[in-house]
């Protein structure tokens, strides 16, 4: 069993390590907030000062961290790359832009490291249950190394090519994900106008073209999924913040890139001023609220 540096104990991070150690691995862990860290020991995960103290001798450091920045400190700056012995696999499993995620696996990989990229889908409640989905960019024997290790927070785990591809299969599936539930909602809120019941819309999509995941697991309207969050009053889930720095990742591979994305610039600006006008707390599936009005 692996001595696994986890670094970012929070919604997602916690869970995950937790998860690890009860695979039998044994678990060092590292977060900026203390309660974070008392948390995850509670678990199992054994409290480190800094990242230097935690990632020196392990065999796997795992990072689960907000935004590209982070990861590059940690990696570049805060002592990961620094501390690491030349062994040491190296996971990233936040979700950042490409362009970071492969110039720190450049940077990684040009001192000795095996590194990938692994960002996952499943939310906090898949990273519980080690139902994860990860998505892995680096090379077929850095990849080969992390499977066993994701295998333990995770169900399905898929290569998707070299450094930075998990996280632009990440980006892709949420670019599709924001659009659709917004056209899911649209749809609901056509249908309330014109006195289709919500149920029978359901009933008839979820079987014909329309259906998607949206609608089917995550149906924005309370009743047809009685497991969607719009039943809990739009509690989250996924949140409207989440999904609106991840189109605006999409938005940012757009640019720089030069595909045109018309539709994903749309439901950026729409989920950017569902967050501005106070809801970035609330799940992303309660965008129908302000179609709705
Ligand atoms: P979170 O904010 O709950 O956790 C991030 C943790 O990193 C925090 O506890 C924070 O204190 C810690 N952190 C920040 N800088 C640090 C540093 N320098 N050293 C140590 N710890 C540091 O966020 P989360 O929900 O766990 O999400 C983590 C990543 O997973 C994000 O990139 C997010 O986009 C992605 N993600 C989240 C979900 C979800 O449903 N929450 C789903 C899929 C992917």
């Amino acid at each position: 069993m692996a001595v696994i540096a986890f670094i970012g104990l929070g919604n997602m991070g916690g869970p995950m390590a937790a998860n690890l150690v009860k695979a039998g691995h044994q678990l060092r862990g590292v977060d900026v907030v203390p309660a974070a860290v008392e948390k995850a020991a509670q678990a199992g995960i054994e409290p480190r000062a800094d990242i230097a103290a935690a990632v020196s001798g392990a065999d796997t450091v795992i990072t689960m961290l907000p935004a590209g920045q982070h990861v590059e400190d940690a990696y570049l700056r805060d002592g990961i790359l620094a501390a690491a012995t030349p062994k040491t696999l190296l996971i990233d499993c936040s979700t950042i832009d490409v362009e970071t995620a492969r110039n720190v696996g450049a940077a990684a990989t040009a001192q000795g490291f095996a590194m990938v990229d692994a960002p996952v889908s499943g939310g906090v409640t898949g990273a519980e249950n080690a139902a994860l989905t990860f998505m892995v960019g680096g090379a077929a024997d850095a990849f080969a190394r992390a499977e066993p290790i994701l295998q333990a927070m995770g169900k399905t785990i898929v290569h998707a090519g070299g450094p930075g591809n998990g996280q632009a299969a990440k980006i892709c599936n949420n670019l599709m994900l924001g659009i659709q539930m917004i056209s899911v909602g649209e749809a609901f809120v056509l249908a309330e106008k014109l006195g289709l019941d919500a149920q029978k819309l359901f009933d008839i999509s979820s079987t014909a073209s329309g259906q998607c995941w949206s609608l089917t697991t995550y149906c924005p309207v309370p009743g047809p999924v009685p497991t969607s969050p719009a039943n809990r009053d739009y509690q989250a889930g996924f949140t409207a913040a989440m999904m609106l720095k991840d189109l605006r990742l999409a938005m940012g591979a757009a640019g720089s890139t030069g595909a045109n994305l018309e539709l994903g610039a749309k439901a950026t600006d729409l989920y950017d001023a569902f967050v501005d006008a106070g809801h970035a707390g609330l799940d992303f599936s309660g965008i129908i609220r302000s179609i709705r009005n």
